[in-house]
Order: structure tokens, then C-alpha cells, then sequence
């Protein structure tokens, strides 16, 4: 099968993704399925999008060289794809606004996802604001106390913020209660899953509303130096920004890409969430992918400086493109996003998200390495407003 044509029928990239959920919700994500693809054909919906991420989320983002980033280490040329420009900050809004706008033509009433530091909720309550649709984000009690300016947002947003109070009152129990929300009325509401993963057809659909990034980044990068980059790379939680910026490229052998993992306070700690790295296939969420679990199959507990990347599943199709060959899954720890965080700060005046930070480490450290008339791309996924303090802080500014 090609690889821009995957999954299959059924959801397979390989022998991960499909759904892993029972029969009645299978009607309802098939229901889902096929709306996506009246969409798809749909000349409208696609102009609606498109408008929106013209004149809404501000795209194209830029291409940037960093010249004094680059200078610094004397080897390649670094490139950032400016997904921290878009309104509300990251690269979520891409495959919010493509739901939420799925959501209201498939006549939903209401749209729910889970949060965990609040960046999904956040892209989420904007989207539907826009929209015009009801939106309900389930977020513990741990987190909307730790994520106050994203917690406030979302309520000026006006989506109804339910409060998770059991279990560990994090990520892993605001899915459980989003997810028996959403089960009261499947066939009226929409679960908004936040990246790459869960049941067919979301990972597709997600990267399908994402891969505008890559489009534009190839395209870009072409015009300005008429010729591919060396390597492209991008950080990767649920992996839905590296398989934005990756699907353009896939036909480009000689591109290496590169996804970068968080190994936390080390590979060899409990403290990482380095899931393609370390992890085994199993179950999570809905669908087949590398996890990290116990000998019983349930989800460690993972860890990662960067919220948005502390997840113990990853994308399907990230899987199966590791297995192949076609994508390379690297890691970087706390201590080279921070100070990749500080370098790009400092060099750039660019305050990247922690999240993006690990990639931009990833580029830096191999820049050294190779000859300047060689060139790195990097997707630079968000930016690092939310995490000011946090590192002020921690490095005691
Ligand atoms: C959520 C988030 C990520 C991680 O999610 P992916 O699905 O792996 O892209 C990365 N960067 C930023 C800025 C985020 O907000």
C-alpha cells in the first residue's frame, strides 16, 4: 500500500490503529468516517477551512532561518516552521477547527474532549466559539489548579469545564469521564480527540487536517533555497505535529526525518515518556500502537517536562512508519529542552513551548555535526508564553 493512501479500510497503518472499542460505538465511528469523507470531496467545507486558516489562525506560518542560532554551532543552516505564530499559540487550532467544523455538518449538538494542561482544551473552546457549537472540557482538579491562566481561558472561552475529582484527578481520569460524557449520547455529541491517536478514523483525520503544515513548510522551504531540506524534524507527544510536518515529505527519500520523544530525567528512570523508544504494542484509547505498560498491559504512569508530551500511546501511523524505516524516533531529555528553550530564546528572540524545545534541541545537537551548506527543518509546534514562569522559576531567573 502506499503510504500516503493509509490506513486501510479499516484503519490499519501496518498492524496499528483499527478500533479497539465496542460494536455500538464501531456504528458511530463509522458514521464519523464517512461524514469525513463527504467532506472531504465537499468543495465548501474545504473553502470554509481554508478561509479560516487564512484569515483565523494567520496561515501560511512563516519559514524562518535562524542565522545566530545556526552561527552558533557552525554546521547546518536551522529552519523553523513558525506554528507558534498561529492564533492561540500552537498547531492545535489546525485539527480543532477541521473537527469542530466535522462536528456542526454532521448536525452534533455538543463536542467534548478531555484536557490535561489545557492546551487541547483551550484550541478546542476557541474552535467552537467560531463555530458556534456547545463544547464541554473534563480537566482534574490537579491540573486546573497547576493550569490556571489556560483554566481561565477556557472559561472566558465559554465551554462548560467539568471539574474530574476521582482517581488520580490528572489526564488519565479526565479521559475516563469525558469519554462516559460522551457515552450518554454518542450519536448527538462529538468526542474532539487532541491528536493523532484513538479509534479509526481519527488518527487519519487529524493528520489529514494537520498535514496543511508540511504542504506549506515543503513548498516554503523550496521556493527559498530551491532544494529539500536535509532533515525535518519535530517533537512527538500524541505525534499529531510531526505527522503534520512529515506527510509532505514522506515521498522524499532523501529527507531524514526525525521525531523526537521526551526521555524526561533519563531512559533509564521511570521518568520519561519515550513510548516508540521503550514501549511494546498493546492497547490504549481505542486502538493498537507502541505503548508503555506493565507485564499486565496497563499504562505506566509517564513523565515529561513538557505536559503536552507525557503520553504513554503514540499515533498509529508513527508505528508503523518506525517499524519501516521511513521515520527515525530519537529523545531528548529536561536538561537539552531547557536549554534549547534558553539558546532559542536568547539567540532568536524566540520563547519556544517546551514541547517544541525538545526538537529544537534535537536540531541543535546535530547541527554541529554536519556542513553548512546542509539544512535542518524544524517544526516549531507552539510557543512558550505558558511555560515563562515555570522556567523562570525552575532555573531561577
Ligand atoms: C500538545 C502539544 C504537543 C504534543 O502533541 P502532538 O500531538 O505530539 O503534536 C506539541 N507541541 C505543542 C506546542 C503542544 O501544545
Amino acid at each position: 500500500m502506499e503510504l500516503n493512501q493509509m490506513p486501510d479500510q479499516n484503519g490499519y497503518f501496518g498492524e496499528y490503529g483499527g478500533q479497539v472499542i465496542p460494536p455500538e460505538l464501531k456504528t458511530i465511528m463509522d458514521d464519523i468516517n464517512d461524514a469525513y469523507d463527504d467532506v472531504s470531496a465537499s468543495e465548501s467545507f474545504q473553502q470554509e477551512l481554508q478561509d479560516l486558516y487564512a484569515h483565523y489562525v494567520g496561515r501560511p506560518s512563516p519559514v524562518f532561518y535562524a542565522r545566530r542560532l545556526s552561527e552558533q554551532f557552525g554546521g547546518a543552516r536551522i529552519f523553523l516552521k513558525r506554528e507558534d505564530l498561529n492564533h492561540t499559540g500552537a498547531h492545535k487550532i489546525n485539527h480543532c477547527l477541521g473537527e469542530a467544523l466535522l462536528a456542526r455538518h454532521m448536525g452534533k449538538t455538543k463536542v467534548l474532549a478531555e484536557t490535561g494542561a489545557g492546551q487541547h482544551g483551550v484550541a478546542l473552546a476557541t474552535a467552537c466559539a467560531l463555530v458556534g457549537i456547545e463544547c464541554e472540557i473534563h480537566m482534574g482538579v490537579i491540573d486546573i489548579a497547576k493550569e490556571h491562566p489556560n483554566v481561565t481561558k477556557m472559561k472566558i472561552l465559554g465551554c462548560k469545564l467539568v471539574e474530574v475529582t476521582r482517581g488520580t484527578q490528572t489526564l488519565k481520569d479526565a479521559v475516563d469521564s469525558a469519554f462516559e460524557a460522551y457515552l450518554e449520547d454518542p450519536v448527538n455529541f462529538f468526542y474532539a480527540i487532541g491528536s493523532v491517536v484513538g479509534p479509526h478514523p481519527f488518527p487519519k483525520i487529524v493528520r489529514d487536517f494537520q498535514s496543511i503544515v508540511g504542504r506549506e513548510a515543503r513548498q516554503q522551504f523550496l521556493d527559498r533555497e530551491g532544494k529539500l531540506p536535509d532533515i525535518v524534524t519535530a517533537c512527538v507527544g500524541g505525534g499529531s505535529n510531526a505527522i503534520g510536518m512529515f506527510t509532505a515529505f514522506l515521498p522524499d527519500e532523501a529527507v531524514d526525518l526525525v521525531g523526537v520523544e521526551p526521555a524526561g530525567r533519563g531512559l533509564d528512570t521511570p521518568d520519561h515518556a519515550a513510548t516508540l523508544t521503550l514501549g511494546t504494542k498493546g492497547a490504549i484509547h481505542g486502538f493498537t500502537c507502541y505503548n508503555l505498560q506493565d507485564d499486565a498491559g496497563v499504562p505506566l504512569p509517564v513523565y515529561s517536562i513538557a505536559s503536552g508530551l507525557d503520553y504513554p500511546g503514540v499515533g498509529p501511523q508513527h508505528c508503523y512508519l518506525k517499524d519501516i524505516g521511513r521515520v527515525r524516533y530519537e529523545t531528548m531529555d529536561d536538561t537539552g529542552c531547557l536549554d534549547a528553550f534558553m539558546t532559542l530564546s536568547r539567540l532568536e528572540g524566540i520563547i519556544p513551548a517546551l514541547e517544541s524545545a525538545h526538537a529544537v534541541a534535537y536540531a541543535m545537537q546535530q547541527a554541529s555535526r554536519m556542513s553548512p551548506e546542509q539544512s535542518i527543518l524544524v517544526n516549531l509546534s507552539g510557543r512558550g508564553d505558558k511555560d515563562a514562569d515555570f522556567v523562570a522559576e525552575k532555573l531561577s531567573l
